[in-house]
């Protein structure tokens, strides 16, 4: 039996920060206290003094590019810029290639996560063969295969019929139906949100009624159904509308937002910068006020980063060229916490609860707890010591972030996933 224990950090409690020791006992969170003197020998020590001692964040929206393109990320860097970002919980994205659509693509899939993954990880299935069509996917064989649930993340599944159809068979099998929206006949070849920013910069705009209209016909889809239905990094006020009047409703419907959207809007787009260049877009600054809104009311759930690595030759390009997508694992915590956080907007226990609690609480999976008997994930978090976002420091592949450079607080110091150190032992 392995016993560590961490020492004198601060926990949140009833909400509040408060000195605390917590004892692992192999992968377990085995007892938590004021002050815990050991009267069993602890194989080893943790001085956690001045750390905030998280329950490891889970991340619901990554995209770890393997199988297929590795040169923009794979399973280990991807997982370890998780680890370094606090998270011990990620859910992996079915956008790789070959696409885990079938039982024996899913198995190949999880046996290289379980081989390279440094966090727990959970794959989506896809809605329909090769992410595309109109062609459902063998959803029964892939929940016994051990998808996690279905998303056709990175494009919208253009025709209600399939997604009807598809929300039937998820309903049946209680799975989730987690949903990027966009329609396709709306989206006008857009690089960026449409609107005054984007005429300024003469860049083609992306409305946002393409997320707004699918997502409407979406819930009213899952109303009809009772499925699920989780909608992926919201981006606008009209969509948080929708949702907000459809979980009044009682629809299930839940849904997450990104870091990204609510730290920027198209306002801070001041030229042609790839850096800036996600689907869906950056909104407006009223739409930016509208998630934090929407947030704080529980019509948003949780964040997910949407973590999307590319090489760095790819977002040197144009806004024009360049690929969709910004990397996020590891600059999520410490730039909320340092933007919302320490302004006074959020409170800490508010956002772990949208970071941790919520995503794994909403899917049935067994994290984001700091409780005894839980198991011991967790992430040491330095919330005094200010630092700066270098890219250097990034384990991903990917240094596609808008974020390098910023003044942060809450640098994680430490992570462990199942009692194991994962991040930072040797920092
Ligand atoms: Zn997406």
């Amino acid at each position: 039996m392995m016993k560590r224990l961490i020492k004198n950090g601060q926990c949140l409690i009833d909400g509040h920060l408060q000195v605390c020791d917590i004892l692992i006992t192999d992968d377990k969170i085995s007892q938590i206290e004021q002050h815990i003197t050991a009267d069993v020998p602890v194989d080893q020590i943790i001085d956690a003094q001045g750390l905030f001692v998280s329950p490891g964040l889970v991340d619901l929206h990554v995209h770890l590019r393997d199988p297929g393109q590795t040169d923009k990320e794979t399973v280990k860097t991807g997982s370890l810029a998780a680890a370094h970002g606090g998270y011990t919980t990620i859910a992996a994205m079915p956008n790789v290639i070959p696409a885990p659509d079938t039982p024996q693509r899913m198995r190949e899939m999880l046996a290289l996560n379980q081989r390279d993954g440094a966090v727990h990880m959970v794959q989506y299935a896809t809605i329909t063969t090769e992410r595309g069509g109109d062609e459902l996917v063998d959803m029964a064989g892939l929940k016994a295969a051990g998808a996690f649930a279905f998303s056709n993340d990175g494009n919208g599944v253009q025709t209600a019929g399939t997604m009807y159809q598809a929300m039937k068979q998820a309903a049946k099998l209680q799975m989730a139906v987690v949903a990027h929206a966009e329609d396709d006949s709306l989206t006008y070849g857009g690089v960026m949100h449409e609107g005054s920013v984007s005429k300024r910069l003469g860049l083609p705009g992306i409305p946002s009624v393409s997320e707004t209209a699918q997502v409407a016909r979406d819930v009213t889809l899952a109303a009809a159904t009772g499925v699920h239905y989780h909608v992926c990094h919201v981006s606008s006020a009209a969509t948080v509308q929708v949702i907000r009047a459809a979980k009044a409703a009682g629809v299930h419907v839940t849904c997450e937002v990104s870091p990204h959207h609510l730290l920027l809007s198209d306002e801070d787009i001041t030229g042609d910068n790839a850096m800036f260049k996600m689907n869906p877009p950056l909104g407006s600054e009223q739409d930016r006020q509208a998630l934090i809104a929407g947030l704080l009311d529980g019509t948003i759930d949780l964040i997910a980063t949407d973590h999307a690595p590319h090489t760095d030759a790819e977002k040197a390009q144009s806004m024009l060229k360049a690929p969709f997508g910004i990397t996020g694992s590891e600059t999520a915590f410490a730039m909320l916490y340092t933007k919302f956080v320490k302004t006074g907007l959020f409170s800490l226990a508010q956002l772990i609860n949208w970071m941790a609690v919520q995503p794994a609480a909403l899917f049935g999976l067994n994290a984001g707890r700091l409780t005894e008997g839980a198991p011991a994930d967790l992430a040491l978090f330095d919330l005094t010591t200010p630092t700066t976002i270098d890219s250097a420091d990034f384990l991903s592949k990917g240094h596609n972030s808008p974020f390098i450079g910023e003044h942060i607080l809450g640098k994680t110091v430490r992570t462990l996933v199942a009692g194991k150190d994962v991040y930072g032992s040797k920092h």
